[in-house]
């Protein structure tokens, strides 16, 4: 894989940053290892190394119930506005019932304002989406977004709206196609679901995929995709100890395949911090992942030069999240950022003892990822990115050739969702056959948003 100084192609990048002072200041709750501070936690080190002169940085809108219905419900996102902590105590029967089924009260706590979490999270990815459309950035960046397991009616692991599939909706108003990469170590299942029966997204998660380890179903090699989406939705699906030279082997040649084979119009980069090496919740999948090759993942996506929304995701040791993200932060805009935290930071007894930006990896674990076990899994998914491309009528392109595909003209907007509410409500996880609706008379989101201004 490329490396740092030397990657990310030849043109300077304009970089739009998104970030809600306001998204920092909520909590789940005490009992839970989701800590939305992280983001407050990483725009601090963004601040205190002053990448934020090196891109454009926004206050997106809250997301509208009807921005958000181009993927959920109705009837979940009323019920997700109106259940408060103090109304969770005395639900009737049924309502607990309902609860149950939407998902919430357990892992994914009720807590206070949390709509209006959700929907700032959602909001800055849609915003990042429709200013990547307008023409005004070549990356957007939102930490606080990537909530890739929530689902059309469900929530689940820790995530309530699914801002990444709003966005790719948002995407599709411009992009024939759009790519989805994940490289959260929990499979991308609610990103997949959305868009299992369409080929005009196509989803790529790497993740650890072990008996148990969540979200416990799909993910493997078998699931490719329904009807038109058939080779459409890849995992690449990997064993405990998985280390830098094992990621850099097969992220980039699979990336490759996706942009020869599939010619997407923008991509998502689903940038998950529970993938590194000592991460709370990503250990139990013992990754040995360093935040270098996070960062070069982004770099090598960067590269391909077609419109990039870069998210957040899961990530649970308090301190290597934000360390991660400011990092990745700095190599999408060029900067290499020394290894001591800025005596700035408002943060920094977080980061001790070493007060090192850096997250290395350390070989806990054997590498249960053979070199023949990663190329096979490879080879398995660049035929399936052939036989997608093949069944969309392209014809294998590479590099320049990616650009002037971008003027292609758009296939018909996705149908609506098929399943009536009532449907879902019956049984939530059920798929929607067809994606998810696809509006394309909304005007973009990224007209309510507000440049900031920043004071470090
Ligand atoms: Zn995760």
């Amino acid at each position: 894989m490329a490396a740092l100084a030397n990657s990310g192609g030849s043109a300077k990048k304009r970089v739009a940053y998104f970030y809600d002072a306001d998204v920092g200041g909520f909590s789940y709750g005490s009992n839970t290892v989701f800590k939305p501070h992280r983001v407050r936690m990483t725009h601090n080190l963004v601040l205190s190394y002053g990448l934020f002169e090196k891109m454009d940085v926004y206050r997106a809108p809250p997301a509208s119930s009807a921005q958000m219905q181009a993927f959920h419900t109705e009837s979940y996102l009323k019920f997700f506005a109106s259940v408060t902590p103090e109304s969770h105590q005395v639900l009737k029967r049924e309502e607990m019932l309902l609860l149950n089924a939407y998902g919430l009260g357990d892992e994914q706590p009720v807590f206070h304002e949390m709509y209006n979490y959700a929907s700032a999270v959602a909001g800055a990815s849609l915003s990042g989406a429709a200013l990547l459309n307008a023409g005004k950035a070549d990356i957007a960046i939102n930490w606080s977004g990537g909530m890739h397991h929530a689902k059309k009616s469900k929530a689940s692991g820790f995530c309530y709206i699914n801002d990444c599939v709003l966005a790719i909706v948002e995407l599709l108003k411009t992009h024939a196609r759009v790519l989805y990469i994940d490289i959260d170590v929990h499979h991308g299942d609610g990103v997949e679901e959305a868009f299992y029966s369409t080929n005009r997204v196509m989803t790529l998660s790497f993740h650890h995929f072990a008996e148990r380890f969540f979200p416990g179903s799909g993910g493997s090699m078998e699931d490719t995709g329904d009807g038109a989406g058939k080779h459409c939705a890849l995992n690449f699906p990997l064993k405990a100890g998985m280390d830098d030279i094992s990621y850099a082997s097969v992220f980039q040649p699979a990336v490759a395949a996706a942009m020869t084979h599939y010619q997407p119009g923008a991509i998502v980069l689903q940038m998950g911090a529970d993938s590194l090496a000592g991460d709370r919740l990503g250990r139990a999948g013992h990754f040995n992942v360093s935040m270098k090759c996070h960062a070069e993942c982004a770099l090598y996506v960067r590269s391909l030069g077609v419109p990039l929304l870069v998210l957040g995701g899961g990530g649970y040791t308090l301190s290597n999240v934000p360390r991660c993200w400011a990092n990745d932060t700095a190599a999408l805009t060029d900067t290499a950022l020394p290894r001591a935290i800025p005596e700035t930071c408002a943060y920094r007894s977080y980061y001790g003892p070493d007060f090192a930006v850096t997250v290395g990896a350390a070989a806990r674990q054997r590498n249960a990822n053979s070199p023949s076990y990663l190329q096979r899994v490879l080879q398995r998914l660049v035929a399936s990115m052939r036989a997608a491309g093949a069944a969309a009528g392209l014809a294998a392109a590479k590099g320049a050739a990616h650009a002037a595909l971008l003027g292609a003209p758009l296939p018909p907007p996705l149908k609506a969702g098929v399943l009536s509410d009532e449907q879902l409500d019956e049984d939530p996880d059920r798929r929607p056959p067809d994606g998810p609706a696809c509006d394309a008379g909304k005007p973009p989101a990224v007209a309510d948003a507000q440049p900031m201004q920043v004071d470090q």
